[in-house]
């Protein structure tokens, strides 16, 4: 789960990290009363989006001369205009596709002098199985890019989880960002409170770019990145609340409730499976059949009525779906509930494509009968080969 940069800064502040002020607003009144607050005269005016590079990022609605999603204000006026233009509009940046996202709040801060601009970030590196720091000299700007033209300016520290931060990981990363005297010091503190966040709250990845060193010698952080494990959501309620689902892929949002497994595929057949193993072989015999699989779902071992009824609606709001195949084991869940599932939804849903039915299980017969009485023109198959066939065939027919 990612959460918005201001809500980030808000998790680091409790770190005790250096962070410059700044208030989260809505709306324009907002933007203005939160630079009030703020000592100014130098204000910058952030657009919210789940989504990177919006200082050069464009606005698909202001023409290509329009200023970024990252403004300097000189005044309180200038967070006012700066606040109207930017929200409501698209901001297209190289992380948000051609599409962009909608801008719908914005984070007034302090602006910063700034003498120079690093790179930091902490994340679980999976070929070492550590929580690794990632450090350069060269922030502000886009790390892969850095990483593709000069690796030799990235420096990577892991650390073993059995032996935790150690100082020697703070002198390195001080070291690795070429800081002497006070900043240095600065440097290894606050690799210590972001080994200490990143464990605390479950983090997947801290990205702070830049991480700057002011005119008066600070280190603050000017911009973070914070993504979490959701495996480990539930001991973070206060982070879980954080999470915008404005930001997410809608399908995805919506099997996430319901407690489906779906990711969204570029094919055009929907699949409806229950065991990631099952939902695996049937997306490869589709493609052994010639056809591709237009997502990945697996409603669990545990699918109810409910839950199949809800997959359905999923798989069938996709416009790139031109059939479906079900395969079910029913082991705990028994083959005429779920077949009652399909029967529902696929009434309810006004059923537009070719449906293919593979049921194997428990109560196989009575499912069968479920779908064979239903007066829907269900295809029903006897084995997995055999599904996979008719449902490429029955979408080739139907094109
Ligand atoms: P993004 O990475 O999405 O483009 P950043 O927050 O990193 O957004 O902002 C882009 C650039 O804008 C930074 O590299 C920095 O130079 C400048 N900037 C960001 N926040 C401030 C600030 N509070 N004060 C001064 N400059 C800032
Ligand atoms: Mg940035």
């Amino acid at each position: 789960m990612n959460i918005h940069e201001y809500q980030a800064k808000e998790l680091l502040t409790r770190f005790g990290i250096g962070i410059p002020a700044g208030y989260p607003a809505l709306t324009v009144e907002e933007a203005v009363e939160a630079a009030k607050k703020l000592p100014g005269p130098l204000y910058v005016v952030k657009a919210q989006i789940h989504a990177g590079g919006r200082g050069k990022g464009k606005f698909q609605e202001l023409g290509p001369d329009a200023k970024g999603g990252v403004r300097l204000a000189d005044s309180i006026e200038a967070v006012e205009s700066h606040s109207r233009e930017m929200l409501g509009n698209t901001l297209v940046t190289i992380q948000t596709g051609d599409a962009g996202k909608q801008v719908n709040r914005l984070y007034i801060t302090d602006g910063v002098d700034i003498e120079k601009e690093y790179y930091l970030s902490m994340l679980v590196d999976r070929k070492t199985g550590r929580i690794a720091m990632v450090v350069s000299t060269e922030g502000g700007m886009d790390i892969e890019e850095v990483a593709h033209s000069t690796p030799e300016k990235i420096t990577t520290i892991a650390i073993d989880p059995a032996e935790g931060f150690q100082p020697h990981h703070g002198r390195a990363v001080a070291f690795a960002l070429k800081l002497t005297g006070d900043l240095n010091k600065q440097a290894q503190k606050l690799a210590k409170q972001l080994y200490e966040a990143f464990s605390a709250l479950d983090c997947a990845m801290i990205e702070i770019n830049p991480l700057v060193e002011t005119k008066d010698g600070n280190l603050l952080v000017l911009d973070t990145k914070m993504s979490f494990d959701s495996n480990a959501l539930y001991r973070h309620k206060d982070v879980e609340a954080m999470r915008d689902e404005t930001e997410e892929d809608p399908m995805e949002v919506e099997a996430s409730k319901h407690d489906l497994a779906y990711i969204k595929l570029d094919g055009n057949i929907g699949c409806m499976v229950n065991g990631a193993g099952l939902a695996m072989a049937t997306m490869d015999i589709i493609k052994l059949n010639g056809a591709f699989p237009a997502n990945f779902l697996d409603v669990g071992g545990g699918a109810n009525k409910e839950k199949v009824t809800a997959a359905f609606k999923i798989i069938l709001s996709d416009p790139a779906v031109k059939g479906i195949l079900v395969n079910i084991f029913g082991g705990i869940m028994k083959c005429d509930i779920i077949a009652e599932g399909i029967v529902a939804a696929a009434k309810e849903v006004n059923l537009s494509v070719p449906l293919v039915v593979r049921l194997e299980g428990t109560n196989v017969q009575k499912g069968k009968d479920i779908l064979a009485n239903s007066g829907l023109p269900i295809v029903p198959a006897e084995d997995l080969g055999d599904a996979a066939k008719k449902i490429v065939a029955e979408v080739k027919q139907a094109a």
